[in-house]
């Protein structure tokens, strides 16, 4: 039996930083120093290869260009390799995994992001645990075939559908957290796989990659006492196309009628408005309080259990696919990744 292939990619972000000895602050150094700060990959049961960006960047600097790179690195190596583990800043994971997994059509491979709280030079680091089981975790085989066919990310032993996950602290090493979706895998003595949570792709269709996104969009996060100026100067701008609207609890919004009006008439201009809670559990659901009934009326597209970053990611590609209009809600209330139930 042939080991399987892993591709690592390196985009930059926490994991491969050093401190500046001058100033003290995090800066990123060169990707071959990684290998050598971990020995330990070389004991794998896998080949790894290793790709990088040529300027490492802090995720905070993530874009739908830098999204495009790592769609195009997979696709080229695709056949080449078993499995993806990309390195990348914490602060934007959750949206550059949520990204890759509707640009990677029948995707049937795992492409795992991982990243650390602490550099990998620190004594301290959680970053070799989370490196090498994303590694253990994309080289997972089946009478030859990969366990996992999905993008996930995987934090502090635990392994998580990438489009449901979000960053909920800036400190623990338990930086994530998927709460409409079971983990996928747990790491402890063993491997844990909850396979029933695993996506299933058709594995006779092709993989397509799909880099076009339109960056014309908005979230508006309301809050009690939001002006109606405000509101109009967001929805009156001429270059939205899309805007997420961050509701209350189950979709909730202000019965007011000059907000109502506002939606209305840009949603008849064309702006696809999209509900998605602010709670970090739960779902939309219009029309089970009064105060989201007007919405679900005037045609706001359902977000239902859908994270904001996966929202924002799901919200540029459709846009970028150039649907008709007439059938952009009933495609984004569908699920396309497993990104909503
Ligand atoms: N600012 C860093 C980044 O997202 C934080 C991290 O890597 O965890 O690139």
């Amino acid at each position: 039996m042939q080991k399987p292939n892993i591709l690592l990619i390196y985009t930059g972000g926490t994991i491969g930083m050093i401190k500046d000895a001058d100033s003290g602050a995090l800066k990123a150094f060169d990707f071959d120093n990684l290998l050598d700060k971990i020995p330990e990959l070389r004991l794998l049961d896998c080949d790894i290869e290793t790709k990088s960006f040529n300027t490492p960047i802090d995720s905070s600097n993530m874009n739908p260009e830098y999204w495009g790179n790592i769609a195009e690195i997979i696709a080229s190596n695709y056949t080449a390799f078993d499995g993806f583990v990309v390195l990348h800043g914490s602060d934007t994971m959750s949206y550059s995994a949520s990204a890759l997994s509707f640009m990677l059509e029948n995707l049937s491979k795992p492409v795992i992001f991982t990243g650390s709280q602490l550099p990998i030079g620190d004594l301290r680091t959680d970053a070799k645990e989370n490196l090498i089981t994303s590694i253990q975790m994309a080289s997972l085989q089946n009478l030859g075939e990969p366990v996992i066919k999905e993008v996930c990310l995987y934090f502090e032993y635990k392994l998580y559908r990438g489009n449901r996950t979000t960053k909920i602290n800036a400190e623990h090493f338990e930086a994530f957290e998927s709460l409409n979706y079971p983990h996928l895998a747990e790491s402890g003595v063993h491997l844990k796989i909850n396979t029933e949570y695993l996506l299933q792709p058709n594995l006779d269709k092709e993989l397509v990659v799909r880099t076009a996104m339109d960056t014309n969009i908005g979230i508006l996060k309301l809050f009690p006492g939001i002006s109606k100026p405000i509101v109009e100067a967001v929805l009156r701008s001429q270059l939205i196309k899309g805007l997420i609207i961050e509701t209350y609890g189950s979709g909730n919004a202000t019965t007011e009628p000059w907000f109502i009006d506002l939606l209305e008439e840009a949603i008849h201009k064309g702006l696809h408005i999209i509900n998605v809670t602010q709670c970090a559990g739960g779902s939309v659901a219009m029309g089970q309080y009064e105060t989201s009934s007007q919405l679900k009326h005037i045609g706001v597209i359902s977000g239902k259990d859908i994270t904001t970053e996966a929202a924002v990611a799901k919200l540029m590609y459709l846009l970028g696919e150039n649907l008709e209009a007439k059938d952009f809600k009933t495609v984004y209330e569908t699920p396309l990744r497993g990104e909503m139930t």
